[in-house]
């Protein structure tokens, strides 16, 4: 009930929910306290969140941010629960509700949404970040006290660092796909936003697992991140001897903002009174990481939209005069600039007189991007850098699509590499907004990268 007012008095000025469960989450609040009556309660049953509205939720409105799925008229209503929202019920989480997000998951501002914008809570004149942006905003105006997101290319640390929150983007393969609706399915990987690295790690314990119904989730066992978080914290120097890479290619970046950089350095100074070593590293593949991505994303993107055919689900044209009117029709009205602009690029990618020359080439990038870390993770533990080179901008202000994508230059190659990565908060620039810092690690240092975080913390 608590948030649910605070959903009410607050978030028309933030429009972080596209839905708010208000009868679901006060009858999963009654099925919690009586589990605690029962003596049945885990750790976290009875704690509210939010999802992003790009998991399925039965029964429940799930628009991925698009007309196409959220018309008004004819919303999609998924028949079954994305396994990260069972897992959260199983865990006893109460759902507060659906928050916005840029369509399909991509954008960087959260501009993309049908919905409208969500605003940033410490300047609503502002972008939240995005695609996870709604997530964001709900959390740092506490109407949450943590939510999930997903990451495809920056999409949960990009908004983490827009609105002050600690966020992190697992190994591609820990968290479940299923029923998360498809944006790259190569790169997509869903993750836990939340005020501190301590509540990610309470969210990412339950989220995390193989899972049969995603062929890409590893069978692997989950380590336990709030343990390891607690025990680094009794270490007397607890980043003793950690070897932090920087790479040259990011401090060097003359779009990186002077106050995010000045920022970062005050922290990297901090980690290393902690103990931490830093070291001057190379990543000669960074530059690339931009253009691979915005191919091979879009590739797989034009494959996995290809289902909102006008006919299956989703938003279908008034009175289609044939089929191909419905199809382009439907295709048209349904889906919004960005995600046309995305279908058309990707499709153009894989179309067979330019494959090799652009979707071929773009997947050996890839690879090259991804050896480029695994040599940096023979001389360091972790990679650390900003997460974003600006703090957030204001609405309106990034609307050409190119500048919009270089503004990923951070985070992105993670996505490429499927390695994990955390973005947390270290600060404010003169404009009182903050700023985030990104630590990338080897694969499946989750917990090393929250333990980092915490410390810090
Ligand atoms: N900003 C990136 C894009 O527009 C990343 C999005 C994401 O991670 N979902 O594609």
């Amino acid at each position: 009930q608590h948030y649910l007012q605070r959903i009410a008095a607050i978030d028309p000025q933030l429009n972080s929910y596209v839905t708010v469960t208000s009868e679901l989450a006060l009858a999963q609040a009654q099925a919690a306290d009586q589990a605690r009556t029962d003596g049945k309660a885990g750790i976290l049953t009875g704690i509210p969140l939010a999802h992003k509205d790009i998991f399925c939720t039965q029964g429940v409105k799930t628009t991925a941010g698009s007309r196409m799925l959220g018309d008004p008229k004819n919303p999609f209503i998924a028949p079954y629960n994305a396994t990260v929202v069972e897992k959260c019920l199983n865990a006893g989480l109460v759902t507060l509700g659906k928050v916005n997000m840029d369509e399909f998951a991509m954008g960087s501002t959260n501009e993309k949404s049908y919905f409208g914008a969500s605003k940033n809570p410490w300047d609503t004149n502002r972008i939240p970040g995005g695609s996870s942006g709604g997530s964001a905003a709900a959390v740092a105006a506490d109407l949450a006290p943590f939510a999930t997101g997903t990451d495809t290319g920056g999409s949960i640390r990009q908004p983490a660092s827009f609105c002050g929150l600690t966020g992190i983007k697992p190994t591609y393969g820990r968290v479940s796909r299923f029923g998360m609706i498809a944006y790259a399915s190569s790169f997509d990987q869903a993750g836990p936003m939340a005020r501190s690295a301590e509540d990610c790690a309470y969210l990412l314990q339950v989220m995390s697992g193989h899972d049969a119904k995603d062929s890409t989730s590893v069978d692997r066992p989950v380590d336990d991140y709030v343990a390891e978080l607690n025990q680094v914290a009794e270490l007397n120097q607890p980043l003793k001897g950690l070897r932090i890479g920087l790479p040259r290619q990011y401090f060097g970046h003359n779009g990186l903002n002077s106050e995010v950089q000045s920022r970062i350095d005050a922290a990297l100074q901090q980690l290393q009174q902690l103990g931490a070593i830093l070291v001057d590293i190379d990543l000669d593949t960074t530059d690339a990481a931009i253009p691979a991505y915005y191919l091979l994303a879009p590739a797989e993107a034009s494959s996995n939209l290809s289902r909102y055919d006008g006919v299956r689900y989703g938003y279908r044209c008034e009175n289609p005069t044939d089929l191909t009117d419905l199809y382009s029709r439907s295709r048209a009205e349904g889906f919004g600039d960005e995600v046309q602009r995305r279908i058309l690029i990707g499709t153009y990618a894989l179309s067979a007189g330019y494959y090799d020359a652009y979707y071929v080439k773009a997947q050996k990038v890839r690879r090259l991007i991804q050896q480029d870390f695994l040599r940096a993770f023979e001389q360091v533990d972790v990679i650390a850098g900003p997460t974003a080179p600006s703090t957030a901008y204001q609405i309106g202000e990034n609307l050409d699509p190119v500048s919009m994508y270089l503004g990923d230059i951070y985070t992105i190659a993670v996505n490429l590499a499927g390695l994990p990565a955390i973005s947390a908060p270290v600060g404010f620039d003169d404009n009182k907004l903050p700023v985030g810092l990104q630590l990338i690690g080897p694969y499946w240092s989750e917990s090393k990268l929250l333990s980092i975080v915490h410390q810090y913390q």
